[in-house]
């Protein structure tokens, strides 16, 4: 059974806050702003399945999580990572595995529908990748980055993406063994995004710069 929502509106007119208040909390239809009366104005169902929008694919991608520090990152890039599609994570370093509970508190149930697997050293990780037949290629702000929306001629071979810890970005020597390094593009003021977050962009950018 899918749980129900309303969304609310605040009735006192200084102050008109909208807001979302699921169904069946003891609490929540007074203003969470100025405490006044509200009522529901739309009704809406929290859906727990995935939407009927999965796309099929040839581009098989992974990546490689080299020291990354925080179990939440990690855990934030397990659920972006099912979310796109990745096939599998290799977890190096210092990086926190899914058997640490803020890991797989964050990940919301994406640690056990992705595969993974660790090694300590990212160096061998990496030569092994290589091996397979899998691309390799480095997010990363660097002299010889490309931006990741440029158009690339994608051969058909898996492409593994590494990424490096929040401070020290990717291993110099990790960045030297990889093909290709890329970087998304900054407008801002701050030139630098949070890890799981350039994550997301940089997988959504490959699927979406290489023809299907
Ligand atoms: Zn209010």
């Amino acid at each position: 059974m899918a749980k129900r929502f309303e969304i609310r509106l605040c009735e006192n007119q200084n102050c008109g806050l909208r807001y979302p208040l699921v169904k069946g909390h003891p609490f929540g239809e007074r203003c969470p702003v100025c405490l006044g009366t509200t009522k529901p104005v739309q009704i809406g169902s929290l859906s727990e399945e995935t939407p009927n929008s999965t796309v099929e694919t040839p581009l098989k991608i992974e990546a490689l999580l080299d020291n990354i520090r925080s179990a939440w990152n990690v855990g934030a890039i397990f659920r972006t990572a099912d979310g796109l599609g990745v096939a599998k994570l290799h977890l190096c370093g210092i990086t926190p595995t899914p058997d640490h509970p803020s890991v797989a508190k964050t990940a919301l149930g994406a640690t056990t529908n992705l595969d993974w697997v660790y090694s300590r050293n990212a160096l061998l990780t990496a030569r092994q990748i290589i091996e397979s037949g899998s691309h390799l290629w480095a997010l990363e702000q660097d002299d010889r980055a490309v931006p990741i929306y440029s158009a690339f001629k994608w051969d058909g071979k898996p492409i593994a993406l590494a990424v490096g810890n929040e401070v020290c970005g990717v291993d110099p020597e990790l960045l030297d063994l990889c093909e290709r390094i890329v970087f998304i593009p900054m407008l801002g003021k701050k030139r630098s995004l949070n890890v799981e977050v350039a994550f997301g962009i940089a997988v959504s950018a490959l699927r979406a710069t290489i023809p299907e």
